[in-house]
């Protein structure tokens, strides 16, 4: 077997609780690349317009809040499951921003053009830097469409509820698995039926299901597209 450089620039795009974080930190880990969650951007946006009492659907006020914000990613602080600390002021919402009232808004703030166009300019200077693994919705279509390989993380709604309910439960809070479903499927179509960069697959994209695959099956089979 040929073993050549794997693909500098990988973009990781898929629906909601897909596994693609788990896949894209652990696929980052095994090849010495940067991680990036793209999602964590449009989460502590979406954070802060809420901690303000800032009204969603106000796309003016919500795209300076945008443009102007500052969020720190660090280093992970804590052995707690985080692959690195979101801070914004001198708080740590690593965890805050996964809450449920992120979770049933932050489609309303990414479906905002000029919200996606000053943080996708953001991904993409860095993301050109190579040796990258990015993460999130519109990574292979739209922020890095030169990535060498461009892989479309999926699995069924129930698979994917399934998932963050667990998720959730380990992590101590409380969840239920049919409102979870109902959130999971909600977002999805947001995401995937907005006018700006939908979710959906690069054409040249490969397509996962993980469905029947667990978390170490998917990156075998990715590590191998990578050889
Ligand atoms: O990946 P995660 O579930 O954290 O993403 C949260 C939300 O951020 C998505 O539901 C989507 O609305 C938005 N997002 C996006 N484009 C990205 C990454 C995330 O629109 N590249």
């Amino acid at each position: 077997m040929t073993n050549k450089t794997p693909p500098s620039i990988i973009a990781l795009d898929g629906p909601a609780a897909s596994g693609k974080s788990t896949l894209g930190r652990s696929l980052a880990d095994a090849l010495g690349y940067l991680f990036f969650d793209t999602g964590i951007m449009y989460r502590a946006i979406t954070w802060i317009a809420i901690q303000h009492d800032m009204n969603l659907r106000d796309e003016s006020a919500i795209t300076e809040l945008a443009q102007k914000a500052q969020i720190d990613i660090r280093p992970p602080s804590k052995t707690d499951g985080r692959s690195c600390d979101v801070v914004i002021g001198d708080r740590d919402v690593t965890w805050d921003m996964r809450n449920a009232e992120v979770d049933a808004n932050v489609s309303i703030v990414s479906a905002y053009p000029r919200v996606r166009k000053a943080l996708s300019e953001q991904q993409r200077r860095i993301g050109l830097r190579g040796r990258v693994v990015m993460v999130g919705r519109d990574i292979g279509t739209v922020v890095l469409p030169e990535a060498e390989l461009k892989i479309y993380l999926d699995a069924s709604a129930e698979e994917r509820a399934k998932r963050r309910f667990d998720e959730l439960i380990a992590r101590g809070e409380k969840a239920s698995y049919d409102e979870i479903l109902r959130k999971v499927i909600e977002r999805d179509r947001i995401d995937s039926t907005r006018a700006v960069a939908p979710l959906r697959p690069a054409a040249d994209a490969v397509i996962i299901d993980s469905d029947k695959m667990d978390a170490g099956q998917v990156l075998a089979h990715v590590m191998q597209l990578c050889k």
